[in-house]
């Protein structure tokens, strides 16, 4: 079966084509942050219009790369077995543009439906670096609006060992990178900026890193960035921006690499991914493979592309369901609070 892919549920409007055998045919992403960067962050009610705007012409570009993949014309909705679309979690009014899309293709064409959860398919999202990964496994999910430890006992089986108690780490790095003055996303340039700076150069907070549980919180972290380069202006004190970047990253690493360690070992474990927007960062990357590399572990993060929110993870999500049958009715509607 064909089975086309929709993501909306935040800044990204994205669709994607996969075929029977698991390979992408089509994979396309049209971002906002333009719209939103300087705001500081996404703006519910642009991206809600923007993604109205975007959703149509979307379509077309995937079909037609399908279409080109294939050796044909683009393709049509009825060369279509299903459409499969991010039912949550997510902002309300940008979902509901993905999954009335979706509903109206599938109304009019006569094909399937499927409601996927978009944290799965940033879990799905490590298939395309490591295609024989099975569970069971644990998998660290780090993006805009989560954080969270998961035990993957198969897939569709999801154990929430701990999650955040406020900020999620790519809020964080938002955060800081507005009170910097360096515009939205956060991460890309705080990594950017880290890769020149001296991680010990100033001692910020490592919340709950000996809570002996699965818990984070970043919130305080935050505020001790934000209070130190209040300090530092009223001081008059030039901001090394590659220190205070580098020295921010290593406290959010340091909990982060430790916790895993903890998970892994608790689950006796020997596999383990990184799944979101925030898997993309270099340095938690590499003390992923380093830390967790030297007891034996197996890292697998996906590819960069693949981190941050696509279809093409959505897709594999769809076509799994697609397979086994599990069909969505035409009446299911947006989830914001889906949880994995
Ligand atoms: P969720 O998946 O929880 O619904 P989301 O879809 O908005 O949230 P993603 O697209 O998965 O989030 O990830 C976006 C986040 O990833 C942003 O907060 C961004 O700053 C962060 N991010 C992207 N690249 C990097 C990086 N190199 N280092 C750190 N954070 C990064
Ligand atoms: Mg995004
Ligand atoms: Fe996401």
């Amino acid at each position: 079966p064909i089975v086309l892919a929709v993501e909306s549920s935040c800044d990204e409007t994205a669709m994607a084509v996969i075929a029977g055998d698991g390979r992408i045919l089509a994979n396309v992403v049209a971002t906002q942050i333009d719209f939103h960067a300087r705001f500081g962050g996404v703006v519910p009610e642009i991206a809600s219009r923007k993604h109205t705007e975007a959703v149509v012409g979307v379509f077309e570009e995937a079909m037609a790369q399908a279409g080109e993949a294939l050796g044909t014309a683009p393709l049509q909705a009825t060369d279509l077995a299903a459409v499969g679309v991010t039912q949550g979690p997510g902002l309300v009014g940008a979902l509901v543009v993905g999954v009335a899309f979706s509903k109206g293709l599938a109304a009019m064409a006569g094909i399937g439906l499927v409601g996927v959860n978009h944290l799965e398919g940033h879990l799905y999202a490590n298939l395309f670096e490591t295609p024989d990964l099975e569970p069971p496994f644990v998998a660290s999910l780090v993006s805009g609006g989560h954080t969270m430890l998961v035990h993957v006992r198969d897939w569709g089986d999801y154990e929430v060992l701990g999650q955040t108690i406020d900020d999620a780490v790519g809020e964080a790095f938002d955060k800081v990178a507005k009170a910097l003055g360096l515009g939205y996303p956060g991460g890309p340039v705080i990594s950017k900026l880290a890769a020149e700076g001296d991680p010990r150069a100033i001692a910020f907070p490592r919340a709950l890193l000996h809570s002996h549980d699965y818990r984070f919180s970043l919130s305080g972290l935050k505020t001790a960035v934000i209070t130190y380069i209040e300090a530092e202006n009223r001081a008059g004190r030039p901001i090394d921006m590659p220190d205070l970047a580098a020295s921010f990253q290593a406290a959010v690493i340091d909990v982060q690499v430790s916790k895993a360690l903890t998970a892994v070992e608790a689950c006796s474990l020997d596999d383990f991914c990184v799944g979101g927007g925030v898997a993309a960062n270099p340095a938690l990357r590499s003390a992923y493979a380093e830390k967790l590399g030297e007891r034996g572990v197996r890292v697998t993060v996906p590819p960069l592309s693949a981190c941050t929110d696509n279809a093409a993870m959505i897709a594999l999500v769809a076509l799994r369901d697609v397979q086994a049958g599990r069909l969505a009715e035409l009446s299911m509607d947006a989830e914001p609070n889906w949880s994995l």
